[in-house]
């Protein structure tokens, strides 16, 4: 029976009470119970290395998944190859997600429609989290639930409430109104919301693994290596490292007339 978009958020609605009246833990026993499939989200950074490790400890491997979005040379090399590793060692499936379009091809299709308004994602527009990983991750996973007959996913992502205050305010467990549909209920969980940086890094140990390279060669965060959000410490290190992938920022920061970074301030400075 094919419901309505009103009777679908009406079932949402109903979920969110159970989820409030049975608590965090009890809703998620209850999804494994109910052979949800859950969906590890892996950029091959330390709080999604650390989450795996965690999943694996609750979830059954066949309702199990790890899923990358690849963001070709604009993340740190190895990130891939470091998740599907993870994966592969749990003898569970990995997914490349790829979005059609790169970041530049992103930015610059945007300074060409509209070159008044900034050309770059921003905090506020941030196309580059929602085109080239949310979007692509979506489609992925749902054909992989639709192939293999899973009615509800519960998508797991790496961030911690140390990050950031924006961090911080995220409810660990949520129903996704917008991903839900007529054929899957989708749930986001954040299982590592709590962990400190020194309990991941200890965790990883723990498990008998290693973090990705970029953390020992200086990286405090891993994913693109010239994040809107990076960190002073993470471009410079990115820059050192990657000195002609920074040029092909600053050419287009030039081209554009803005800068990517959310300070404002152009990459080359930053990292200078
Ligand atoms: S790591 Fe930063 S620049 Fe890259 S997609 Fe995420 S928010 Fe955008």
């Amino acid at each position: 029976m094919r419901l309505s978009r009103d009777q679908i958020e009406a079932n949402l609605k109903q979920e969110t009470n159970r989820i409030q009246a049975e608590g965090m833990d009890a809703t998620i026993q209850r999804l494994v119970n109910e052979g949800a499939l859950f969906v590890s989200n892996h950029s091959g950074g330390k709080d999604s290395q650390v989450m795996l490790i965690k999943l694996l400890e609750l979830v059954p491997k066949h309702q199990l998944i790890v899923i990358h979005a690849s963001l070709g040379k604009m993340e740190w090399p190895g990130a891939l190859e470091h998740a599907e590793k993870q994966a592969t060692e749990a003898q569970l499936p990995f997914i490349v997600a790829t979005a059609s379009k790169t970041l530049f091809e992103m930015v610059e299709r945007r300074y060409k429609a509209r070159p008044e308004v900034p050309s770059w994602p921003s905090s506020a527009t941030r196309q580059c989290t929602s085109d080239l990983k949310r979007g692509p991750i979506q489609k992925e996973v749902r054909q992989y639930a639709k192939q293999n007959g899973f009615t509800k996913i519960v998508n797991c992502l790496g961030l911690r409430a140390k990050e950031s205050t924006g961090r911080a305010k995220k409810k660990p467990l949520t129903l996704n109104v917008k991903a839900s549909t007529n054929v899957a209920t989708w749930y986001e969980w954040l299982p590592v919301h709590e962990l400190t940086k020194y309990e991941v890094f200890a965790e990883i140990a723990r498990s008998g693994q290693k973090p990705h390279f970029a953390y020992t060669i200086g990286n405090d965060r891993l994913s693109c290596i010239f994040c809107l959000f990076g960190s002073e410490n993470d471009i410079k290190n990115g820059a050192r490292h990657h000195p002609k992938l920074l040029s092909e920022y600053d050419s287009l920061e030039k081209k554009t007339g803005y800068t990517m970074h959310m300070s404002r301030i152009p990459l080359v400075e930053i990292a200078s």
